[in-house]
């Protein structure tokens, strides 16, 4: 009798740690993170921690007796912000059909058989016509006449005009975002220009990279004088999930600057982009009220990063503009956007030159991920057509 008693003991027993390691590893299953797929490219700095995993810890939360909730609002669709890998591939086709003729002009010329003084003043008004500026195109044409005299014209001319288009483009310089801040803290992102370069429609365009490469993103809304700048920003937030900080038209700009990198610190977000006003009322202005935002902005976090927008269809005027700012805010990289609507991309050679800062991001088009991080490779490809 007591062997029967011990056998079903036996039996009860084995079938208890049978269902027990079932339901044990169903559990783990469930808990196992499911890895992020990897989307990232080149385009940001990462702070050194996010080289590693971080291990992700799962356990159970405390056992609470929750008040019944009242029904949650319906939760808008947020769009997916295209992959910067993918957009890169459809923005350099866009960026080649508005600049081949720079490339294309320059190749006619340099495959003529006789290379004289004609055509190397043809050259010359084609480089400045495209906006390349004086001092560079010169500087072009020199390297370009020895190198041709020695190596001849023809076949060649094009590996060495493409060459000498990525010396002047540089393409040594870092021309990655400094989105991140030091000691748990977010980067600031300062976006500065004057009204209509396009400074609104490109900070709501990298909060959208920054969010396709997985960081949270807070947007203060600091060019005050516009409604219209505030409640486009609003949008762009909306659309995906990112949280925009604003004040009632006509607050002064620092509070709101102040306000949002606060969001910002209290959120632990990775990043806080913040929009300036871009009225060019007078230098000493602008010095003040540029100078007064990144002060207060400072109480709470370092500016990682001035971003100053230039529409690239406005020229030596645009040019004058960058120079101003550059004496208001320490420029430390440029976006030139609308570089689709105009075939003098030249000027990405000119502003370097002028500020000493590389061009980080080029605008082309109004499509929200019409926005891509500067390649220089690239960018003499679609120039050469
Ligand atoms: P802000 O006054 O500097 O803030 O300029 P906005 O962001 O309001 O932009 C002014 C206009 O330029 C808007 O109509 C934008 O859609 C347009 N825009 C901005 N970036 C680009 C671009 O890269 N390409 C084109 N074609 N238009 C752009």
């Amino acid at each position: 009798m007591s062997l029967v008693v011990a056998l079903i003991l036996v039996i009860a027993l084995v079938a208890f740690g049978a269902i027990a390691s079932v339901v044990g590893l169903v559990v783990t299953r469930r808990r196992k993170p499911q890895p992020l797929p990897n989307t990232h490219t080149g385009v940001i700095v990462r702070p050194p921690e996010e080289v590693g995993e971080a291990p992700v810890e799962v356990s159970a939360p405390p056992a609470t007796i929750e008040p019944e909730a009242p029904a949650a609002p319906p939760v808008p669709e947020l769009e997916k912000p295209e992959s910067t890998a993918s957009r890169l591939v459809r923005l350099r086709q866009r960026l080649s059909r508005s600049q081949s003729g720079l490339g294309r002009g320059l190749l006619a010329l340099l495959s003529r058989d006789r290379l004289d003084e004609d055509t190397w003043e043809s050259i010359e008004d084609t480089l400045l016509t495209a906006d390349v500026g004086v001092a560079p195109t010169q500087q072009l044409v020199e390297r370009l006449r020895t190198r041709l005299r020695v190596e001849g014209g023809g076949e060649d001319a094009r590996g060495v005009l493409r060459e000498e288009l990525l010396a002047l483009v540089d393409p040594g310089m870092d021309r990655r975002l400094q989105v991140s801040g030091a000691d748990g803290q977010p980067g600031v992102v300062l976006v500065v220009g004057v009204n209509g370069s396009g400074k609104t429609t490109t900070v709501g365009k990298i909060s959208r990279i920054l969010v396709a490469e997985d960081r949270t993103v807070v947007l203060g809304a600091a060019d005050t004088f516009r409604a219209a700048a505030v409640e486009q920003l609003a949008t762009w937030g909306e659309r995906v999930g990112v949280e925009v900080v604003r004040g009632p038209e006509g607050t002064d700009p620092a509070s709101v600057a102040f306000d949002a990198v606060k969001e910002g610190v209290d959120r632990g977000v990775d990043t806080v982009i913040v929009d300036t006003a871009g009225r060019l009322q007078n230098k000493a202005g602008l010095m003040d009220e540029l100078g007064k935002v990144k002060r207060v902005i400072e109480k709470q976090a370092p500016v990682t990063e001035v971003l100053l927008v230039l529409d690239a269809t406005t020229g030596q005027n645009g040019l004058i503009q960058a120079r101003v700012f550059s004496e208001v805010v320490d420029v430390t990289g440029i976006v030139l956007t609308k570089l689709d609507g105009s075939a003098k991309g030249g000027i990405v050679v000119q502003v370097q030159r002028e500020l000493g800062v590389p061009v980080k991001l080029v605008g082309l088009g109004e499509g929200a991920d019409d926005l891509a991080p500067f390649d220089a490779g690239a960018f003499v490809d679609a120039l050469l057509g």
